[in-house]
């Protein structure tokens, strides 16, 4: 790996926080960027509990250009993971238009800031989402596109932004990597998921009413051809995806091109 700090916008997050750990286990530097939208800012605090360092964190909104180009004068930024962006499928169908500002503009005005600071290795966090109704199981990559949600949308159209972006300037390296539904926790217990809103996610309503905070959960649907008729589905845990992103940094840094990558919940890997 080369010198240089890692750009981690979300990075106060569910999977953020995760991959801040991983980053720092492999003797990077994170430089977080985050609006404590859907996080809390004592995150922070406990990432320099696990890592033993300090971890700096800038307090800013992807969509303000004027704090993006700030941090990339303020750091050797050298690379971008980027993950702020609003997740909610359902609030996005309630809110599309935030949904479009956020995750489209947001990545718009990042690399329109790494051109202007001279970095073009970027790690995209896009979604299995982007399969809508898979047709084939396992789905390749190959896959048709399909959204399903204003959400998807995002994902979608930022990953043709990516693709076209790339196709223009040739100093471009992105890895964009669908995944879903990750769960766990850093073993330390320090962070997890927990976000600020109502939570969207199985993992999170579930442990809520473990923990009393929440008197009952739904389950929807009970006729899909399974033991007892309702839906099954893969995990992957959270600290294999944030291995994954590095992995993801890796190969950028050893290629120098673009790769399209699914981290999946057999090992963490990039196909
Ligand atoms: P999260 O909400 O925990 O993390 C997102 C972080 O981005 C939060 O800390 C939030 O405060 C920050 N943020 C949101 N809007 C911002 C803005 N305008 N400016 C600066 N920061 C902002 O969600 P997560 O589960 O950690 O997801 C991270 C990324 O992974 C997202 O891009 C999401 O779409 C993607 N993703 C998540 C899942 C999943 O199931 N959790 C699956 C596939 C992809």
């Amino acid at each position: 790996m080369t010198d240089g700090q890692i750009l981690l916008t979300g990075g106060a997050g569910y999977i953020g926080s995760h991959v801040a750990v991983a980053l720092a286990e492999q003797g990077l530097t994170p430089v977080i960027l985050d609006n404590f939208t859907n996080a809390k800012p004592s995150v922070i605090g406990r990432l320099e509990q696990i890592t033993g360092g300090p971890v700096t964190c800038e307090e800013a909104d992807i969509l303000d250009r004027a704090a993006l180009d700030d941090v990339f004068t303020r750091y050797p930024i050298r690379a971008v993971i980027h993950l702020a962006a609003l997740k909610a499928v359902g609030e996005s169908v309630e809110r599309p238009l935030d949904y479009f500002q956020t995750n489209i503009s947001g990545l718009i005005g990042l690399m329109q800031a790494m051109t202007k600071a001279n970095v073009f290795q970027l790690v995209f966090s896009s979604s299995a989402t982007v399969y809508g109704e898979a047709q084939i199981v396992p789905t390749p990559e190959t896959a048709p596109l399909r959204h399903t949600s204003p959400y998807a949308y995002t994902k979608i159209a930022c990953e043709q932004i990516l693709e076209q972006a790339g196709a223009a300037d040739s100093r471009w390296a992105i890895g964009r990597l669908r995944y879903f539904n990750p769960v766990g926790a850093h073993p330390s217990g320090l962070i997890g998921e927990d976000p600020n809103q109502r939570p969207n996610n199985l993992m999170p309503l579930i442990a809520k009413v473990a923990a009393g905070e929440m008197t009952e959960i739904q389950v929807f649907g009970d006729d899909y051809p399974t033991p007892d008729g309702t839906g099954v589905r893969d995990y992957i845990h959270v600290s294999d995806l944030a291995e994954g992103h590095v992995k993801s940094l890796t190969a950028l840094d050893a290629t120098g091109t673009s790769h399209l990558g699914s981290v999946d919940n057999q090992d963490s890997h990039l196909i």
